[in-house]
């Protein structure tokens, strides 16, 4: 029995349980999105992780059963790109196999996937996918990922996923004011009635890269009235606590939407996810400074109980907040960058 049912979930020092642990498979990418890996940043002189650096699949999978065991249940995969791992099917079959782990999930730009991936990905235990998709207009799109990457091949990747049985598949867009602010409708009524799940993100201030400035956010109030004119929305209640997407059901009943208010309504009191990057750090939040470091430990020997008491440790001491405290902030404090850390 995974032990999230019997509520043993070790708890932070604000009381919130563990229950997520969303992995960073490798800090590359083959898309140069301005507001996560802009070009200037992210050059060809910039030093990604080596091989040696990067966790392997047995680490990964002993980091997550080792959790499992202290409340994690859900786990997402995620990046920089994720399919550019060839073993993603191997991690998610194992990490399917662990007992505690009840849900797996894997956040793709999507370049990527074939129908013959996407079946790999299915085969090994994966049960649904998000694809981030910023535009429907090609030129937009091209624009906002900066390596030129049509939308078609997007948006055949999404088939792939619906093909192979994916579902529910999400489709991720960050709204980004001056950029592609204009897709939101469009973006709407091309999901409308597909089951895909279009959810829309403010754009948030990560990393130190991408310049961000709070006129940039479209809020998600005037997304969803931009949505609510023409198509009618309702509320839908959330299936968990704690879940970030604020959902819609279109009134017509052509589907659902979402819309991750992270900047204008901060959800810290519910946040119960862990973050491990691809070099073996744990992050208790999407802007922390620093991470802990663990995978000297993996390498040196360290047994179970030692791991365990580190990485429950890290959650114990967690105090974390700041999406809610931004408004508060003066000082700006480093950031580690979304590509490391995954989203
Ligand atoms: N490469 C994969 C992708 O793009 O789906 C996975 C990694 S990406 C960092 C995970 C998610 O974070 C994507 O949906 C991306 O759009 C989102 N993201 C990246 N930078 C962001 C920002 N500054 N604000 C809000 N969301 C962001
Ligand atoms: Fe790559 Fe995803 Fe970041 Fe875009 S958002 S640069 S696809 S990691
Ligand atoms: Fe969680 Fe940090 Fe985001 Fe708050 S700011 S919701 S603590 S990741």
């Amino acid at each position: 029995m995974s032990l999230h049912h019997s509520g043993n979930a070790i708890r932070d020092a604000l009381s919130r349980p563990l229950k997520d642990l969303r992995i960073s498979l490798t800090d590359r990418c083959n898309f140069r999105c301005k507001y996560c890996m802009p070009k200037e940043v992210f050059g060809k002189d910039y030093s990604y992780l080596s091989e040696e650096e990067t966790l392997t699949i047995d680490e990964i999978v002993r980091v997550t059963r080792i959790l499992s065991e202290a409340g994690v249940h859900k786990v997402r995969l995620t990046g920089g790109e994720p399919l550019l791992r060839r073993d993603l099917p191997e991690i998610i079959h194992a990490l399917a196999s662990l007992p505690g782990i009840d849900d797996i999930a894997v956040t793709s730009n999507g370049s990527m996937l074939t129908p013959k991936r996407a079946k790999a990905l299915k085969d090994a235990g994966l049960r649904r996918i998000t694809i981030s998709l910023d535009a429907l207009d090609d030129t937009v799109f091209r624009r906002m990922n900066d390596v030129g990457f049509p939308v078609n091949r997007v948006l055949t990747a999404i088939e792939s996923a619906l093909a192979a049985g994916l579902t529910p598949v999400k489709v991720n867009m960050v709204v980004r004011r001056g950029f592609n602010d204009t897709e939101i409708l469009p973006m709407a009524e091309h999901f409308r009635g597909t089951g895909v799940v279009l959810r829309f993100i403010e754009y948030m201030d990560v990393g130190n890269s991408n310049g961000w400035k709070l006129d940039d956010v479209v809020s998600a109030s005037e997304i969803y009235d931009t949505i609510a004119q023409k198509y009618p929305l309702v509320p839908v209640a959330p299936d968990l606590p704690g879940e970030v997407a604020e959902r819609f059901a279109y009134q017509d009943g052509a589907g659902q939407i979402g819309i991750i208010h992270a900047v204008t309504k901060p959800f810290c009191t519910g946040c119960s996810r862990l973050r491990l990057t691809a070099s073996g750090e744990l992050f208790t939040c999407l802007f922390a400074t620093r991470g802990k470091p663990i995978r000297a430990m993996l390498r040196d020997g360290a047994t179970d109980e030692e791991l365990r008491a580190a990485m429950t440790g890290v959650w114990k001491a967690r105090t974390d907040r700041y999406s809610e405290e931004r408004n508060e902030q003066t000082v700006h404090r480093p950031r580690i960058e979304m590509s490391r850390i995954g989203g």
